[in-house]
This record gives C-alpha cells, sequence and structure tokens, in this order.
C-alpha cells in the first residue's frame, strides 16, 4: 500500500466544546493555546472547558440516556452500525486527520496514518459487540425464572492522554456506546484538535444529541471535575499512575462510581542468547523508540543476556544513531518531537541522572536542534536496577540496556518495579518462553515480538492499572 501524502498545513475547523452535537463557547469564556510541539508555537486557542462545562455535557448526556429516549430504544445492532459508520468516516478523512495530528502532536505522517487504522480497528472490533453482550439463565432452586441482563452503566466518564489522541479517545467512546452508555470524555489538553474534528463525525454518523460529549479542557479542573461528579457513574482513566491514584480517591469520595485505569510502565523486554539476535535487536528498538518513546507499553528495561550482551548494545547503539529524528512531515522520518517543554526536559534531566549515576552513554543524550523538543536517540548500557533511568518511567527515546546471567534471576528483577503493565521475551524455545511468561507480572507477555494483539485484554497488573479494555 502506499503512503498517502500529508497536508502541511492543515486548516483547523473546531475549537469548541461539544455538548448535544452542538459545538459551544465555554462557560467561563476561557481559551487554552495549542502548541505545535515542532516549533514551540502556538497553532491556535482552544475552548477551555471546566466544572460547569462538565456539569452541562453530564447533564445533556443524563437526558439522552433516559428511558425510552430514542438512544435507550435504538436496536443494539444498529449502536454498531453507528460506530461502523463512525469507522468509515475516520478513513474517508484520514490524510487530513493523520496531518491534523502531526502538527498538533508531532507523531511522524506515517505513524499518524498508522494511528487511523488503530483507531479503526478498534471502532469494528467493538461495533461487533454491540449486539453480542449476553447474559445467562439460571438453574434456580423452586418455580422460578431467573436471569442476567447486561444493562448500561449510564453516564461514562473518559479522560485520555496524548500520546495516541484519536485511538485513546475510540478506545474509551467505543465501548461505551456499544454498550448502550452515554458519554463524556475529555481530551489531553496537549493534542485537543483530532478529537473535536471527530465531533464532528460523531454528528454526522448519526449518533443521538447528548450520547457522546467532549470536552477539551485542563485535568486539575475539568477532568476532576468528571472523577468527582455525583451524576456521573463510571470513569475510564488513561494516563500516569499518581493522576490514576487521584481519580480513584475522587471516585470513593463522590458517588463511588466505577474506575478503569490505564497507568504508566517499566516493561522489561528480554533477550536470551538461543535468540534471532537480527529480529530481537530490531524488535527491542522499535517497542522503545517507537512514538518517540511515548508509549505506556515501551520496552524500557532491555534485559540481555551476558553472552551476547556486548553485541547487542553494539548493534541497537548503530540502530539508534540511524533512526531519522526530524519534521514529522517527511515520510521517511520515524520519530517526532516529545510531546511539550514539560516532558522534553524530563527525558533531559532523567538522561543526566544516567550519566550521573554511572551508566555509558553509547548515543545521543542531547537536545536535537535549536527549534521544538527534539530529543536524540539515546542509549544506555552498563545500566544497574536502581538507577533512576531503570526505575522511573522516563516516556521518551531513551533505551537501557542491562545485563543478566539466568532465567531466575531475570524473572525476579523483571518483577522488581511497582509497575505491570507489558513484557516481552526473546527466545526460540519454547519451555523458556512459557515459563517467562506465566512468572512475569505483566497485562499482557508478546513473545519474539514487541506489539499487537489489539483484539485480546488490555490493561494492567500493579499500578499500571485496574480493569482490562477491549
Ligand atoms: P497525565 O496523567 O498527566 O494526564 C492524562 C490525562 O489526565 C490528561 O487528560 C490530563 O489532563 C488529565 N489529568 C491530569 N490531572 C488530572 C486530575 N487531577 N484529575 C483528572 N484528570 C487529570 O499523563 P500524561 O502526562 O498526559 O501522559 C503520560 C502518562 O500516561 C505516562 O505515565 C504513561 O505511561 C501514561 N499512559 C498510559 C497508558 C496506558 O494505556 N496504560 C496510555 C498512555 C499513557
Amino acid at each position: 500500500m502506499s503512503l498517502p501524502s500529508p497536508i502541511e498545513n492543515p486548516e483547523v475547523k473546531f475549537t469548541q466544546i461539544f455538548i448535544n452535537n452542538e459545538w459551544v463557547n465555554s462557560a467561563s469564556g476561557k481559551t487554552f493555546p495549542t502548541i505545535n510541539p515542532s516549533t514551540g508555537e502556538k497553532i491556535c486557542d482552544v475552548q477551555e472547558g471546566d466544572k460547569a462545562d462538565v456539569d452541562k455535557a453530564v447533564k445533556a448526556a443524563r437526558e439522552a440516556f433516559k428511558l425510552g429516549s430514542p438512544w435507550r430504544r435504538l436496536d443494539a445492532s444498529k449502536r454498531g452500525v453507528l460506530l461502523n459508520k463512525l469507522a468509515d468516516l475516520v478513513m474517508r478523512d484520514m490524510v487530513y486527520i493523520a496531518s491534523l495530528e502531526v502538527m498538533d502532536n508531532g507523531k511522524p505522517f506515517t505513524y499518524a496514518i498508522g494511528d487511523m487504522y488503530f483507531t479503526e480497528s478498534i471502532l469494528r472490533y467493538l461495533a461487533g459487540w454491540a449486539d453480542k453482550n449476553v447474559g445467562q439463565t439460571i438453574p434456580v432452586d423452586g418455580d422460578l425464572f431467573a436471569y442476567t441482563r447486561h444493562e448500561p452503566i449510564g453516564v461514562c466518564g473518559g479522560i485520555i492522554p496524548w500520546n495516541f489522541p484519536l485511538p485513546c479517545l475510540a478506545m474509551k467512546l467505543a465501548p461505551a456506546v456499544a454498550c448502550g452508555n452515554v458519554c463524556v470524555i475529555k481530551l489531553a489538553e496537549q493534542t485537543p484538535l483530532t478529537g473535536l474534528y471527530l465531533c464532528s463525525l460523531i454528528k454526522e454518523a448519526g449518533f443521538p444529541p447528548g450520547v457522546v460529549n467532549i470536552i477539551p479542557g485542563y485535568g486539575p479542573t475539568a477532568g476532576a471535575a468528571i472523577s468527582e461528579h455525583m451524576d456521573v457513574d463510571k470513569v475510564a482513566f488513561t494516563g500516569s499512575t499518581q493522576v490514576g491514584q487521584l481519580i480513584m480517591e475522587a471516585a470513593a469520595k463522590s458517588n463511588l462510581k466505577g474506575v478503569t485505569l490505564e497507568l504508566g510502565g517499566k516493561s522489561p523486554c528480554v533477550v536470551f542468547p538461543d535468540a534471532d539476535l537480527d529480529m530481537a535487536i530490531q524488535r527491542s528498538h522499535d517497542g522503545l523508540f517507537f512514538n518517540s518513546g511515548q508509549v505506556c507499553v515501551a520496552g524500557s528495561r532491555t534485559f540481555v543476556h551476558e553472552d551476547i550482551y556486548d553485541e547487542f548494545v553494539k548493534r541497537s547503539t548503530e540502530l539508534a544513531i540511524k533512526r531519522n529524528v526530524g519534521n514529522p512531515f517527511e515520510k521517511t522520518t520515524q520519530s517526532g518531537p516529545q510531546i511539550d517543554e514539560e516532558q522534553f526536559n524530563k527525558i533531559l534531566e532523567l538522561i543526566q541522572s544516567g550519566i550521573a549515576q554511572g551508566a555509558k552513554l553509547q548515543c545521543g543524550g542531547k537536545r536535537l536542534g535549536d527549534k521544538g523538543y527534539f530529543v536524540q536517540s539515546t542509549v544506555f548500557s552498563d545500566v544497574t536496577d536502581n538507577m533512576r533511568i531503570a526505575k522511573e518511567e522516563i516516556f521518551g527515546p531513551v533505551q537501557q540496556i542491562i545485563k543478566f546471567k539466568d532465567m531466575e534471576e531475570v524473572i525476579e528483577r523483571a518483577n522488581d518495579t511497582k509497575y505491570g503493565l507489558a513484557a516481552a521475551v526473546f527466545t526460540k524455545d519454547l519451555d523458556k518462553a512459557l515459563k517467562f511468561s506465566s512468572s512475569v507480572q505483566a497485562g499482557v507477555v508478546w513473545v519474539n515480538t514487541y506489539g499487537g494483539g489489539l483484539q485480546s485484554p488490555f490493561g494492567g497488573f500493579k499500578m499500571s492499572g485496574i480493569g482490562r479494555e477491549m
């Protein structure tokens, strides 16, 4: 398949809050800027949703959810049809939406197009669930007939991050509406533009007013208003572990709303000496540097067996040096900038800590260029488990290569973290692969690959989250 060409300066068509299938200004009259991370310059101002706007959106959603409403009377299969129609519209407009994402998020166009296919797959997979969410009949004692019926929960809040703006939005919206719920979702303040464009497609697809409401705005204001709301029945959050804890606390202190949390990670990627080395080096590299390292499942602790360690480090370094970092509108670019100044500074500070704590900097380590938030692809060797770069989530293009000796030891060290989102193992020995997979505490374990498996349950062990998506 040949890649289409991006639109280099896509027009921004929507900057307002989306409630009841209409675009409205914020109640406070406030706006906030969204920044192009490739340049550090403002793209435009967006309406800043806050508590009053969340209240309005929740009211609209509650009205749409009333018994007997068009939404409650719609056939389950028709909810699936609507989600499939939304997927059609995303694919119709994918070049425009992907271009908008390149400008707002900084991810390379090739990968922004990947996000469109990812979004399509999420929407279509969940569309299929709409009329297959079945209950049970139960052979209870006596002359009774008992059955379970899966009821929609009601108003579902969603709070999403900036690293995969449209797929994350689909991941919250699609399961909720497939099961007959209504939703109020807050976009990440760094990347509001593609989500706001999606609102126009939600309306065009024919969702009744109030079923999907989308709020651009900040976390401590609009986000907190959702998690604290007495009339929101459930909240699904993707983001940092720290904010996840605040969400759960707010849910407990308000109305005990249900909580799903998809949080951070420090995922181990383990390479045994019998692995296909070419493949293991390439996939460990991809598993870390994809999306400029801004991936919750990034393989940010690469454990390599001592017999192949030196060669692995040498070749991983060569790959990182060759990685094409730059203008995300160029089709050959593999990594764009980091999302914002805050993440950029955090990454550079963690790199300095790695150097100070004695890890060996093989390549990178610095800012790239003098404009925007670009960081060089960075590889550290001689990393030990107690260093900050081996413990903290960096969320940037920084690979830690750590040496190990045997299976028992690497299992223990892989599990020695508060996180448990993902893991990978590279080996040709099925016994080793199965032993590692069943011993590592991670929501997903990949064998001889890194990533994939969209239709499987997704979520974390330990402080990587609660609940499963898909
Ligand atoms: P973040 O937690 O700061 O922000 C995520 C969302 O929460 C944003 O929409 C933000 O506005 C909102 N928010 C912030 N404070 C809030 C509050 N007090 N109440 C309610 N909402 C609030 O995270 P981030 O910096 O945007 O993203 C990076 C982090 O997200 C990383 O730790 C990464 O691992 C994690 N993440 C996890 C997954 C996953 O699926 N597990 C996916 C993407 C990112």
